[in-house]
C-alpha cells in the first residue's frame, strides 16, 4: 500500500521509466503500478538527487485540535437555509444580505462568494450561501461541519413538501436545530397557522405550542419579519453556547472553490477554530499555498479571520473541493509534504482502477479520453512479420488516431515486454509467438492486451476496425 512508481515519477516529475531503470539497477524491478517500500522510495529519490519526506497517517494525525475551555470565546452562528424548491431560500438570503448590508456599513457590491456575515443589533451571523440539503449533506458526509443552525423556509402559501421533509430529515441526521422562516406571508392565501399543523407531524413542533422550534413568519419579497428571523437565530445560537477558541492556528472547511482566470484558485474557507491572517500557509485537502490575500463578500480585503467568519483566500497552488478540511501550518514544508501526501494517495486509489487500452476499447478511449495515439509492442517469430505490419500500419489513415510501434523484436513476449506495455499504455500484438514465462499471468495483472496472430493481414484487419470502433469483442 506504498506509492507506485507511477505516482513517485509524477511527484518527482521525472519519466516512470527513469524510475524502473533505477530500481532495475537496485535489484528491484518492478512494474509501473506495483508499489514501492518507503525504503525504495527514498534510496530512489536520493538516487535521483531528490530529497523527499514520507508523511506517515500517525504523523498527519498528531495535531491536537484540543483547547482548554478558558480559551474559548464565544462565537457566532454559522446558518444554512434549506426547503422546497420556490418556497423561497434563495429571495431569503437576498433579503437577509440587503438587511446586512445596509447595518454593515461595509458597502460595495456583494460578491458570490459562497458565505456571506450580516450583523444583527451588533451580532454576526454566518450564512452559508449554497441553499438546500443535497450540498449541506454532501459536504457532512466528507465530514465537514459547517452549520450550527438550519432555517427552514416553508412557503405559507403551500406548505410542507417533500423537500421540506428532506430538508428536516437530514437537519434531524445532523443534529442541527432548526428554526422556522413561514415565507410568503404576504400573499393573499398564506396559512401560517396550517404550515405550523403541518410540521408538528414531523416533529418540527412550535415553541409556543409546547415544542422546541422557534418559528418566525416572513415575507421575503416584502423584507418582512427579517430582523425577527435574524434576532430569533441568534436566541437559538445562544442556547447552543457556541465557543471557539480564537488564539491559535486556524482551521475549518471549504465552503466553495473554483478557478478564476486572473486569480488562480480561489477558495472560500470558513473558519471553526483559530485566527487565519494573510501569510498563513495552509493545506486544504490535496492543495496548500500561502494565503496572498483575503476578501469579504464586499470584495474588502480583511488581515484575519476569526472563528464563525467566511472568507475568500487566494495563494493555493490547486482547486480544493467544497467541504475539505483546511488547516493551517507553522512549516510551509510540512504543508507541502501533506499536500503531496495527499493527492499521491489519492492517485493510488485512482491508478488502482486504471486499465490500459485494448483494441476493442481503443475507439471509446479516443472519443472519450481524448486518446490520439495507439502505441503497440511487437513481437515475432521472424523479422519479416514486423517489417510487413510497419508496413501496412504505415499506409493506414492516422488522422484520428497516430499507430506507434513503441518496441518489436523477435522472440517470445516477455514480462519485460509487459512492464514496458503497462508504462505506455501499449498493446502487445504476437506473430506466431506466445507470451513467455509469467508474462500472461503479468499481463493480467496489468490490465495489459495481448493479441496474438497467426496471419498478418488479420492483425492489420482488427486494427484498422479498432480504430473506427468497429471491433466487436470477440474473447
Ligand atoms: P428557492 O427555489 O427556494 O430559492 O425560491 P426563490 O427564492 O427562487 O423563490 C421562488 C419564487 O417565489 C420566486 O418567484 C420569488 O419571487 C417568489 N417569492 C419568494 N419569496 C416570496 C415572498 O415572500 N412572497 C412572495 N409573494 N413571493 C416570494
Amino acid at each position: 500500500q506504498g506509492v507506485t512508481v507511477q505516482e513517485l515519477a509524477e511527484a518527482l516529475d521525472v519519466s516512470p521509466n527513469d524510475i524502473i531503470k533505477r530500481l532495475f539497477l537496485l535489484g528491484t524491478p518492478l512494474t509501473m503500478t506495483q508499489s514501492m517500500s518507503d525504503d525504495l522510495v527514498e534510496l530512489v529519490a536520493d538516487d535521483l538527487g531528490r530529497q523527499i519526506k514520507i508523511v506517515t497517517p500517525e504523523e498527519e494525525n498528531t495535531f491536537s485540535f484540543y483547547d482548554d475551555p478558558k480559551d474559548l470565546k464565544p462565537r457566532p452562528p454559522v446558518v444554512t437555509v434549506m426547503g422546497h424548491v420556490d418556497h423561497g431560500k434563495t429571495s431569503l438570503l437576498d433579503a437577509i444580505r440587503h438587511t446586512g448590508v445596509a447595518t454593515h456599513e461595509a458597502g460595495g457590491i456583494t460578491q458570490h462568494i459562497g458565505a456571506s456575515q450580516v450583523m444583527i443589533n451588533g451580532r454576526q451571523i454566518t450564512f452559508v450561501d449554497t441553499p438546500g440539503h443535497e450540498a449541506f449533506t454532501a459536504m457532512r458526509a466528507r465530514g465537514a461541519k459547517i452549520t450550527d443552525v438550519v432555517v427552514l423556509v416553508v412557503a405559507a402559501d403551500d406548505g410542507v413538501m417533500p423537500q421540506t421533509v428532506e430538508a428536516i430529515n437530514h437537519s434531524k441526521a445532523a443534529g442541527v436545530p432548526i428554526v422556522v422562516a413561514v415565507n410568503k406571508c404576504d400573499k393573499p392565501d398564506a396559512n401560517p397557522d396550517r404550515v405550523r399543523q403541518e410540521l408538528v407531524e414531523y416533529g418540527v413542533i412550535p415553541e409556543e405550542w409546547g415544542g422546541q422550534n422557534m418559528f418566525v413568519n416572513v415575507s421575503a419579497r416584502q423584507k418582512t419579519g427579517i430582523d425577527d428571523l435574524l434576532e430569533t437565530i441568534l436566541l437559538q445560537a445562544d442556547v447552543l453556547e457556541l465557543k471557539a477558541n480564537p488564539d491559535t492556528f486556524a482551521s475549518g472547511y471549504i465552503i466553495e472553490a473554483k478557478l478564476d482566470r486572473g486569480r488562480g484558485p480561489v477558495a472560500t474557507v470558513l473558519v471553526n477554530r483559530g485566527t487565519l491572517h494573510v501569510g498563513d500557509t495552509l493545506v486544504a485537502g490535496m492543495s496548500y499555498g500561502r494565503v496572498r490575500a483575503m476578501l469579504d463578500q464586499h470584495g474588502n480585503n480583511v488581515k484575519e479571520a476569526k472563528p464563525s467568519d467566511a472568507v475568500e483566500i487566494l495563494g493555493l497552488n490547486s482547486v480544493p473541493a467544497a467541504g475539505d478540511e483546511f488547516r493551517v501550518f507553522e512549516d510551509e514544508r510540512d504543508a507541502r509534504d501533506l499536500a503531496e501526501q495527499r493527492s499521491l494517495k489519492a492517485r493510488i486509489e485512482e491508478q488502482n482502477k486504471v486499465k490500459h487500452v485494448t483494441l476493442e476499447t481503443l475507439f471509446s478511449e479516443m472519443s472519450e479520453n481524448e486518446l490520439a495515439e495507439l502505441n503497440l509492442v511487437v513481437k515475432a517469430d521472424v523479422q519479416g512479420s514486423i517489417e510487413a505490419l510497419a508496413d501496412a500500419l504505415g499506409k493506414m489513415d492516422q488522422s484520428e488516431v497516430r499507430i506507434n510501434i513503441i518496441h518489436s523484436a523477435v522472440g517470445a513476449i516477455s514480462e519485460t515486454d509487459v512492464v514496458l506495455a503497462a508504462a505506455s499504455n501499449a498493446i502487445i500484438i504476437g506473430f506466431g509467438v506466445r507470451p513467455q514465462g509469467k508474462a500472461r499471468d503479468l499481463a493480467e495483472k496489468e490490465n495489459v492486451q495481448i493479441k496474438t496472430y497467426s496471419i498478418i493481414y488479420k492483425a492489420i484487419e482488427d486494427i484498422d476496425a479498432a480504430r473506427v470502433g468497429l471491433l466487436k469483442p470477440t474473447e
